[in-house]
């Protein structure tokens, strides 16, 4: 049985835990070798365990900082030769009133979860564009796409990830590389934990209120955002672009 993505390099930003971690496992069951990094290496190593047959290396990285984008890169080159998906997944969080948010949270959440994407993607695609093929898969959310209460700088930078991820689409399309957004609504990882933080919610209870919301009744687990991560580095997606996908138990429809 052909691996849906036998033969391939990956690299997956913030897989050390939640949905970068989800997106990596599924990525060494079908095949590819892949590079995991984050800012923790004891997460990064765990994930490297649980994957099968040693397909999952890890190596520290902070997105926001650009000497460190360039070492890993430079690293996973040397190791890989290039890759052929990137996913920009690693990514944080803000929550409270939009009076109560000091301008500089803005500037904190833009660096990791937008310029963060346009540093990773700008190490890998002289490569991909050189190869004339590869896979951009940034990881959005909902709050790219509708108004979320109480998140104004997660909001803004998430429409930044659609903004930026449909302008990279339009650029790259003729060179033959690929770049679309998932957009996930509530998914059970630990940045829900720390959502509940900020709002002074117990955990399960921040669950059980964000489940509500949905027309599904529940949260998501992050295997069903890593169901159409493989999706969209495989071959199977290669005529798509541009595309902004919301898995979001039906907060979203289009
Ligand atoms: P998480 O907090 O569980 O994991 C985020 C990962 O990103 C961690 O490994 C963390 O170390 C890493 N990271 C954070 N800042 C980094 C930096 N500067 N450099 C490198 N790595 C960094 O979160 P998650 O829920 O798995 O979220 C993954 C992505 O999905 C994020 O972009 C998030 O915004 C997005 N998302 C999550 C949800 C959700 O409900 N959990 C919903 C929509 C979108």
């Amino acid at each position: 049985m052909t691996l849906r993505l036998e033969g391939k390099r990956a690299l997956v930003t913030g897989g050390g835990r939640g949905i970068g971690r989800a997106i990596a496992l599924a990525y060494a069951r079908e095949g590819a070798r892949c590079v995991v990094t984050s800012r923790r290496l004891e997460d990064l190593e765990e994930t490297a365990a649980e994957a099968p047959n040693g397909l999952v290396s890890a190596i520290r990285c902070d997105v926001s900082d650009s000497s460190s984008v360039r070492d890993m890169s430079d690293f996973v080159n040397n190791l890989f030769g290039g890759v052929d998906i990137v996913v920009n997944n690693a990514g944080i969080h803000a929550a409270g009133r939009f009076l109560d948010i000091e301008p500089e949270t803005y500037s904190e959440l833009y660096e990791v979860n937008v310029v963060g994407v346009v540093r990773v993607s700008q190490a890998f695609l002289p490569g991909m564009l050189e190869r004339g093929r590869g896979s951009i898969v940034n990881i959005a959310s909902t709050a790219g796409l509708f108004e979320s209460p109480g998140q104004a700088p997660y909001n803004a930078s998430k429409h930044g990830v659609v903004g930026l991820t449909r302008c990279m689409a339009l650029e790259l399309a003729a060179a033959g590389v690929t770049c679309n957004a998932i957009c996930p609504g509530f998914v059970d990882t630990p940045m829900l934990d720390g959502f509940a933080d900020l709002v002074g919610a117990e955990s399960e209870e921040l669950r059980s209120r964000l489940a509500q919301r949905t027309p599904m009744g529940r949260i998501l687990d992050p295997s069903e955002i890593a169901n159409l991560a493989v999706y969209l580095g495989s071959d199977e997606s290669s005529g798509m672009t541009g595309q902004t996908m919301a898995i979001s138990n039906g907060m979203r429809m289009s």
